[in-house]
């Protein structure tokens, strides 16, 4: 007898689910929009540059292998709040901001948790936006906080429900957490404009809120990364204590080497530095210490000016190609297959995602007669679109939704 004979066969992960339905299909069309991944006009991975130039001087250095301290790489730490937060905001110039290097978005997100969990007051919960990234749900619960959502998109429109989104966040009790996306909404590709922000902060600032920002595509939005630090900046420069969970997995195209980091804005250094001694608590039982080579390769590329130059241009060439690439798919819908349908989402949306709008049953259509893998929930990746395959997609769409 097995010791693991009741262990049922758990769903696969819907997004990586469409990824092996992909690699099964054999037709020369087939075309992926499902993996948040960045993808070349050939549809390849990239790998920037400045990382590869900034691996290079690591390998010259002959660096060791020591572990790194419980929350990571100081020098990298140092430059990602700067990144994030603005090198002169007022919590670093007053050494207020607790934080780790971490696993990526994902580890960020589940340190965030573990802290509410273990020092918000019993039953707090976190508003996250409906829809949002589906792992959001599961690492709160994971982490045994709960979740309740509030409303965001809105289908009518294809775009934001900013009454809805208020109404919900005035009627939440004072105190509870908000999850905000702080750019580039994933999956809706959704964001609110400068003057909604300001709304959605007047709120938070109302209840007491306290706002959790995971920033998992800084620059990689618009192109420029204080542009798509606008909603983080203007919450800390109102003064309010966020949480912020960075990633350098889309931005860097970092990935795999999983680096990130986890902070908190404090009251005063003193209060920081007791925040901090407690993350290393939490962090210490989970993975003891963070990896270090994607660290070293983000510290340099971050610190290092002509490496961080020649970034900046690449990270605006990848998001310019996501930009073009909105346009070309609406251009051919409009233009060439004389879509009657309203596309302008596709382009007033923003990011590495989009939310087509089209049905579950639609989204099966362009699978069984186009070869185009996407969610069930219409959204696209627009890294999988390229000038080969931009018309043919927009025709299937065409198709499906005429
Ligand atoms: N948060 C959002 C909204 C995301 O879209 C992602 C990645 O898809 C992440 C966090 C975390 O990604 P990673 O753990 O690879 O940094």
């Amino acid at each position: 007898m097995s010791f693991w004979q009741n262990v049922k066969m758990g769903p696969a992960d819907p997004i990586l689910g469409v990824n092996e339905a992909f690699k099964k299909d054999t037709h020369d069309k087939k075309v992926l929009v499902g993996v948040g991944a960045f993808r070349d006009d050939n549809g390849k991975p990239l790998v920037l540059t400045a990382v590869r130039k900034a691996e290079e001087l690591i390998l010259k250095q002959n660096l060791d292998k020591e572990y790194l301290p419980i929350i990571g790489l100081d020098s990298f730490n140092k430059a990602a709040i700067r990144f994030a937060y603005g090198s002169q905001s007022a919590p670093i110039l007053e050494n207020r901001i607790a934080i780790t290097q971490s696993l990526s978005g994902t580890g960020s997100l589940r340190i965030g948790a573990a802290f509410i969990e273990r020092f918000m007051p019993k039953g707090t919960k976190v508003y996250v936006p409906k829809p949002t990234w589906g792992n959001h749900l599961s690492v709160f619960s994971d982490a045994r906080v709960e979740t309740c959502e509030y409303r965001y998109f809105d289908p009518k429109t294809n775009g934001l429900n900013i009454v809805g989104l208020l109404e919900d966040l005035n009627n939440a009790p004072n105190g509870s957490v908000v999850l905000l996306h702080g750019c580039a909404h994933n999956p809706t590709g959704v964001d609110p404009t400068q003057d909604q922000w300001a709304q959605i902060l007047q709120v938070v600032k109302n209840k007491n809120l306290l706002p959790f920002f995971d920033v998992a595509y800084q620059g990689f939005a618009s192109g420029d990364p204080v542009r798509d630090a606008y909603s983080l900046r203007l919450f800390t420069d109102a003064g309010l204590q966020v949480m912020l969970a960075q990633s350098f997995a889309k931005n860097m195209g970092l990935y795999g080497e999983r680096i990130g980091s986890f902070s908190i804005v404090c009251a005063t250094p003193e209060e920081k530095d007791c925040v901090l001694s407690q993350i290393k608590i939490l962090v210490r039982p989970l993975y003891s210490s963070p990896p270090l080579n994607g660290a070293r390769i983000a510290e340099k590329v971050l610190n290092d000016p002509e490496l961080n130059k020649l970034w900046l241009v690449e990270l605006k060439a990848m998001a310019d190609r996501i930009i073009n690439m909105r346009q070309l798919l609406r251009s051919y819908l409009e233009n060439d297959f004389k879509s009657t349908h309203d596309w302008s989402h596709i382009t007033n949306q923003i990011g590495m995602f989009c939310f087509t709008g089209l049905s579950p049953a639609q989204v099966d259509r362009l699978k069984d007669e186009f070869h185009i893998y996407l969610t069930r929930n219409g959204r696209i990746s627009v890294a999988g679109v390229n000038t080969k395959n931009a018309k043919y997609i927009a025709e299937a769409f065409h198709q499906v939704t005429k």
